[in-house]
């Protein structure tokens, strides 16, 4: 059973720690920040063992070589990514294993957001870090790459155990429920989820990690197959990447 620990830090951004009691070994998932992550290092008395880095932007990767140099970690993220992730040691692509002790992580592609996006699936404990593809009811914006990129990348998440916790890198949940909701006014799972996570935020809690179960019940953009969804946005008949398309587009300008 791994530790998982969820910093938040900026306006919106989830930090991840992973420690393995194990072997001892700890990862961090985008970090931010390097401060609030080395607190917490010194605070449990873990040693920093690995970055995993999903994509390039600043709000995952401004932490990297901060912590490197302090705790002489080794950086993984995006092959694609070597010349813009900071301190980059080790460039992974679709279907490379790493491990952290016993556990094993697989690396998905999920291009969409960024060019060179990947997410890590620790297969063991079924937690899967997503960065900025799949959000709480929502998906990553399109700045490098297709909706229909986006979509393949989505249908690989939706390949994976329904129980999988969904680990996303911004708390943006109630806002894409917001959105949800003008999609899909009539979908009973998304009423009811939308009811806790208004409770949630009125007392500032997270409202992350979700389930892929629940994910599929609320979430339109992996819901494009829903007829009723299909029919509020007059894409009845269409490609599913089409009906994405139109998803991702309406949210643009929500
Ligand atoms: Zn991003
Ligand atoms: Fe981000």
């Amino acid at each position: 059973m791994l530790t998982i620990l969820q910093l938040p830090v900026l306006k919106d951004n989830y930090i991840y720690l992973i420690h393995d009691p194990l072997s001892g070994e700890t990862a961090v998932i985008d970090p931010a920040v390097a401060q609030p992550v080395l607190d917490v290092l010194a605070q449990r008395n873990w040693r920093l063992t690995f970055i995993l880095n999903t994509h390039h932007h600043a709000d995952h990767v401004g932490g990297n070589l901060e912590l490197k140099q302090k705790t002489s970690c080794t950086i993984i993220a995006p092959q694609a990514d070597t010349n813009r992730i900071p301190g980059i040691d080790r460039g992974v692509c679709e279907g490379d294993d790493i491990t952290l002790g016993e556990q094993a992580i697989m690396v998905i592609s999920t291009p969409g957001h960024t060019s060179g996006h990947v997410i890590y699936h620790f297969i063991n404990d079924n937690a899967l870090f997503c960065g900025d593809t799949l959000f709480s009811m929502g998906c990553g914006r399109l700045f490098e790459g297709t909706a229909e990129q986006m979509w393949q990348s989505l249908q690989k998440i939706k390949t994976l155990p329904a129980a999988t916790q969904i680990y996303c890198a911004h708390e943006y949940t109630q806002a894409n429920g917001r959105f949800a909701l003008t999609v899909e006014p009539d979908n009973a799972d998304l009423k009811q989820r939308m009811e806790l996570i208004h409770q949630l935020r009125e007392q500032h809690l997270p409202t992350v990690p979700s389930t892929l179960e629940q994910e599929l019940a609320t979430n339109p953009f992996l819901r494009e197959d829903s007829l009723v969804l299909q029919q509020t946005i007059n894409m009845t008949n269409q490609k599913p990447e089409a009906v994405f398309a139109k998803i991702r587009r309406l949210k643009d300008h929500f």
